[in-house]
């Protein structure tokens, strides 16, 4: 182990070996339950201390989806369609 490897890297390493939950959310928009799994929970742990950034170029960060699968959809198709 050398002192030279950069902090995001132990933290995705940190990030690996957590205990994650999956977690029961309601959907802001249909009031659907759908879980928040600890899979999910640990992809987004892990981009943000990689330091990644999405679509828009800004940082990724860990924040709970308010919304189902099916509505952050369909959301995200309606912004796509007033885009363009
Ligand atoms: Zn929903």
């Amino acid at each position: 182990m050398n002192t030279t490897k950069n902090a995001g890297m132990e933290r995705v390493e940190e990030i690996k070996q957590m205990h994650l939950e999956n977690k029961p959310k309601l959907c802001n928009d249909c009031f659907a339950e759908f879980v928040f799994t600890a899979g999910e929970q640990r992809f987004i742990l892990i981009l943000e201390a990689e330091g990644k950034t999405n679509s828009n170029g800004s940082p990724i960060i860990y924040t709970e989806p308010k919304r189902c699968a099916g509505c952050r959809m369909k959301r995200k198709l309606a912004k796509k369609n007033t885009a363009t």
